[in-house]
This record gives structure tokens, sequence and C-alpha cells, in this order.
């Protein structure tokens, strides 16, 4: 019978200081018709972010081409790409006062580009109309073909994130259909492109601290600037079970090691997430 690590005592009582009422937010997304992985996911920080009136846009759909074993985000056949999608999104960044937009989507492999040109259009149509919003990018990894990845070297974004998610030993169990060499490829070419890039990793899926500082120097000597850290919560009894609950010191830890190793910014605790307080970023220059 498959096992379900608990939550720790203080892993709940932390979980209960969210608060928020998530409910306009929620309202918006059902009108305009969107996703937001913030929901898809499960994400421990809805009402907090939901309530202070943030959101992570999912595009392209709600169906993942790829079933990694971690992700409550359902796979199978997505649908056709709605280009409305694109105006819902502007409107709803209008209608929420947003000074700073986190997008992401599922995979789309079953896309010529991985879905690359609808981001780059999505990411123009947004700069015509809010040409001082912060835009962050947390993308798929295109399979690392640079016909695809090239769409996105002139999109006049502020952040490029894409998670490496786990070390790469826990590729084959966790992300069977990812390579972890393709992800840092992807990092490697935006970075060289002259963006900012972040990339973020969860913890508690059975990796060695060893393993965790071999990924994280990876990640440094290709330059990633920013990185987040965060406790993997099995969203259910069919997903990859949670080994390990790190514990507030042990993030604090990896915090320091991270900045040590060469990270300008490290975002590390249990219920971080790649676009947790995305917007504090110091690194992006305000317009
Ligand atoms: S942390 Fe990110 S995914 Fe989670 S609720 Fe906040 S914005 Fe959404």
């Amino acid at each position: 019978m498959a096992k379900f690590l608990r939550w720790p005592n203080w892993l709940k009582e932390l979980y209960k200081e969210k608060r928020g009422d998530p409910g306009e937010i929620q309202k918006l997304i059902k009108l305009k018709d969107l996703h937001t992985v913030c929901q898809e996911a499960h994400c421990p920080n809805i009402r907090e972010c939901f309530g202070s009136g943030k959101a992570t846009f999912l595009i392209m759909g709600n169906k993942c081409t790829r079933n990694c074993r971690f992700c409550n985000i359902g796979s199978g056949t997505p649908s056709p790409l709605d280009i409305s999608e694109i105006d819902h999104i502007i409107d709803s960044i209008g209608i929420m006062g947003l000074n700073y937009i986190v997008i992401t989507s599922v995979t789309r492999d079953d896309l010529h580009d991985g879905g690359a040109g609808f981001y780059s259009d999505l990411v123009l149509r947004i700069r015509e109309r809010y040409p001082n919003i912060g835009i962050e990018l947390l993308i798929p990894d295109f399979k690392g073909e640079i016909g695809s990845l090239e769409k996105l070297v002139h999109a006049p974004l502020d952040i490029l994130n894409h998670n490496v998610e786990t070390v790469p030993y826990l590729y084959n169990a966790v992300r069977p259909q990812a390579n972890f060499e393709t992800s840092l490829f992807v990092l490697d070419y935006y970075k060289k492109s002259g963006f900012i890039t972040k990339s973020g990793v969860m913890v508690g899926l059975g990796e060695t601290i060893q393993e965790l500082l071999e990924t994280f120097s990876r990640l440094v000597r290709i330059d990633t600037d920013i990185l987040t850290i965060g406790q993997y919560l099995q969203p259910s009894l069919e997903h990859y079970p949670v080994k390990k609950y790190y514990s507030l010191e042990e993030f604090d830890i990896l915090r320091d090691k991270a900045l040590d190793l060469g990270f300008k910014e490290v975002f590390s605790g249990p219920f971080v997430r790649s676009s947790f307080k995305a917007d504090e970023t110091k690194l992006v220059k305000r317009r």
C-alpha cells in the first residue's frame, strides 16, 4: 500500500498562518476563462497570493504533454492554441493592476515550436500595452531545440525562468520525459542571450545535500542569477512520495550555501515556489 509521509506539525502551523481571500481573483480567472498554475498545481500559497491580488497565469491550456511524477497539472491531449487567451491575460493584468507578472505554461511537445512563438507574441502584446510592467516567464525546455528557443531571444521580458526541479540522479524517477542537461542548456542559452536567468529546485524527493550542492554549482557555472528552493509536497498518493520534510534551519543553510556559491538572489523556504514573491526581486530595474 502506498505510503504518505505526513506533514510535521510545525509545517501545518506555518500553513495556517497563510491568510487571504482568493475570491476576487478566482472570479476573474473564471470570467476570463483563464488558467493559473496556482489552482492547477494546488499551490499552498494560493490564499496569500490571490488574496494580495497576484497569480501566475498558465497559458496554452491546462493539459500537459508530459507526465512528471511530482506535478498535479493534468496530462493528456491539449486543446488547440486559443489566441483570445492573450487578450484575456492583457485585460486581467489591467483589472488586477499588476506591475509584475509571471507567466508559465504546460509543456506542449505537440507543437512544432513547443509554444515558444505563443510566448513571444504574448510578451510583445503585454509590453506594448504595459510598457513598465515586469515580465517573468517560467518556460518549459522546448526540448532544447534552437529553432524554438530563438523565438524568445528578442522578447522584451525581464526574467527568464526555467526550473531544473530536482537533482540529475532523480530525473528518471521524477521527470522521466525531461533531461537535466537539456534544462541546463536552455538556461545557458538564454543567459548568453543576455537575460537574467532563474531556476528552482524542490527538496524532499530523496536527494542528498551533496547532490543538491552539486546541482547548485552546475547552475552557478552557467551564471544562473536567481535560485528558488522549496519543499516538495506530494499532491496525492499517486504522485512521487515525499521522502523528507526539511526544517526551517535546513532551508536557511541551503540559502546561505547557495549564496556562497554565487547566486545573486536565493529564495528558500518550505512554501517557496518559483513564482512566490517573484516581484520582490531586486534584479529587475523598475521602469
Ligand atoms: S506561489 Fe506562485 S503558483 Fe503559488 S499561488 Fe503564488 S503565484 Fe500562484
